[in-house]
């Protein structure tokens, strides 16, 4: 378990250290903490959930974040 030792969560921020491979997943990626969300790639813009435009994807948990 050395990646527990290494990663001491000395701030709550969201750093994207980890970023998965959504685009192999089909997924889009939150563009704030780089976690994959819900949200297909084949699904069109003006049908997203949280999606911010000139910004991009987000997931649930940054969006209302940021915006709520
Ligand atoms: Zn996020």
């Amino acid at each position: 378990m050395v990646w527990l030792q290494n990663k001491k969560r000395k701030k709550p921020d969201k750093t994207p250290n980890n970023i998965p491979k959504a685009d192999m997943l089909g997924y889009e990626t939150c563009v704030v903490c780089g976690r994959k969300t819900a949200t297909p790639k084949t699904r069109p813009l003006s049908r997203r959930q949280y999606y911010v435009e000139g910004c991009g994807q987000l997931c649930e948990g940054c969006y209302v974040e940021l915006f709520l």
